[in-house]
């Protein structure tokens, strides 16, 4: 029986000219991103520019995290104590966090079974709460209908910040996510699209939005540092009226991301070669549900769903064990009790989740895995065909007790 050997958490090395740009930083000592020589531009100022123009934003803060980042994003808009705000269901812990964050009450919406936001359940929740703030997060990297939530929202009168952790580089018929809010937030956690273990951006076209979030920042009365940002007189109407809640990023993590912008057309390319080529390997599994990609999407498949719908949680939880038994990490979104970055809306007690029917039912057979640059397009078939073949077997077992898989040696 073939067992798989490779790391599901293993990514790629930092390229040679990030670690080039990073020992230079480290010897000049200079970290702090308002801490310049005479004429020195920061590697953080830089970063910002660069990232703005590979989006097409007009501007771009660099900052510790993305849940700063979306935390950010809400107070710049004015969002604060028991403030209504609409986010999907299906996300990752920081986004309701970052609501929670600024006092804010999260409002989960349903999930369609292709895993985007339920816009029926959008525009009752809208009318129901008045909240003015959709936080739409594209989960792992699955993109709705973009024109169309747009014109639903600026009917509603709902603005929208993008949580796009898993969409940089990712497109709706041509437009990059991010340019479709009225602010977008990246993170550059390891395990996203660029690394510099923990950071993230805030994005806007928006000057006001913009000069708040640099404010919020921590950036001192150093603004006109920044170059992907509104100019001074901006900054000179609010300056006195905005907190510092310091949240910046350093010259060491943006000397680690400044080389990766350019490579991301390159890895968005890889990850989905290793995407397609699992989803090849899987198609026609009896009782295997892939998610259907449209093709006005342009995805960058850091990871990759699958459902078994109708499965019961026994079957589930028998399935999950024996590929993890032939090395085969899966994540399973239907497990009662959250496992490291596995969670479901239900377990965010602080923001009192109302019961959410048909999310309960698409997370109930949802699985997840990732896939890192560091496997390649062999390691992929393998892993799609020891799924395969478990799923098959566990779907049709009688006997949903585990059986031990015998250990290569
Ligand atoms: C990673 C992630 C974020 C931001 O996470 P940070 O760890 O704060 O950078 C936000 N949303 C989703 C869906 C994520 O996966």
């Amino acid at each position: 029986m073939e067992r798989f050997t490779g790391n599901f958490t293993q990514q790629e090395p930092i390229p040679d000219a990030g670690i080039e740009a990073a020992l230079a930083v480290l010897r000049h000592g200079r970290l702090h991103r308002y801490n310049t020589a005479a004429g020195e531009v920061a590697e953080t100022a830089l970063l910002e520019e660069e990232f703005a123009a590979f989006l097409g934003a007009r501007y771009c803060l660099a900052v510790a995290s993305g849940g700063y980042a979306m935390a950010t994003a809400l107070r710049a808009m004015q969002v604060g104590q028991g403030d209504k705000v609409l986010t999907n269901a299906f996300t990752l812990a920081p986004v309701p966090g970052a609501i929670a964050s600024v006092g804010a009450q999260p409002v989960f919406i349903e999930t369609t079974e292709d895993l985007t936001i339920d816009v029926a359940h959008l525009e009752e929740m809208a009318l129901q709460t008045g909240a003015k703030v959709l936080m739409l997060s594209h989960m792992r990297g699955h993109l709705a209908d973009m024109p169309a939530l747009v014109a639903l929202c600026d009917r509603l009168g709902l603005r929208i910040i993008e949580d796009c952790a898993h969409t940089m580089g990712a497109a709706w018929d041509g437009v990059p996510s991010g340019r479709f809010g009225a602010i977008a937030c990246f993170s550059n956690q390891t395990y996203k699209h660029m690394n510099a273990g923990e950071g993230g951006f805030l994005t806007t076209d928006d000057p006001d939005l913009a000069a708040r979030s640099v404010l919020l920042s921590g950036s001192y009365m150093l603004y006109a540092r920044h170059r992907a940002a509104p100019p001074p007189e901006v900054f000179e109407r609010i300056r006195l009226d905005i907190p510092n809640i310091s949240g910046r990023m350093d010259n060491l993590r943006a000397a680690i991301l400044r080389p990766q912008i350019a490579l991301l057309p390159d890895r968005r390319q890889r990850w989905n070669a290793l995407y397609q080529t699992m989803e090849a390997g899987l198609a026609h599994t009896p009782g295997l549900r892939l998610i259907p990609r449209p093709a006005q999407e342009t995805y960058v498949a850091s990871s990759f769903q699958f459902s078994l719908p109708g499965w019961g949680a026994d079957r589930v939880r028998a399935f999950v064990a024996r590929a993890a038994g032939r090395g085969v990490e899966l994540k399973w979104f239907g497990a009662p009790d959250p496992v490291a970055f596995t969670s479901r809306y239900e377990h965010w007690h602080y923001a009192a989740p109302r019961p959410l029917p048909q999310t309960d039912r698409v997370l109930a057979g949802l699985i997840d895995m990732r896939l890192p640059l560091t496997f390649g397009l062999e390691d992929v078939a393998q892993i799609a065909r020891i799924i395969r073949s478990e799923v098959i077997s566990v779907g049709q077992a009688d006997d949903l007790r585990v059986e031990a898989v015998p250990l290569a040696d």
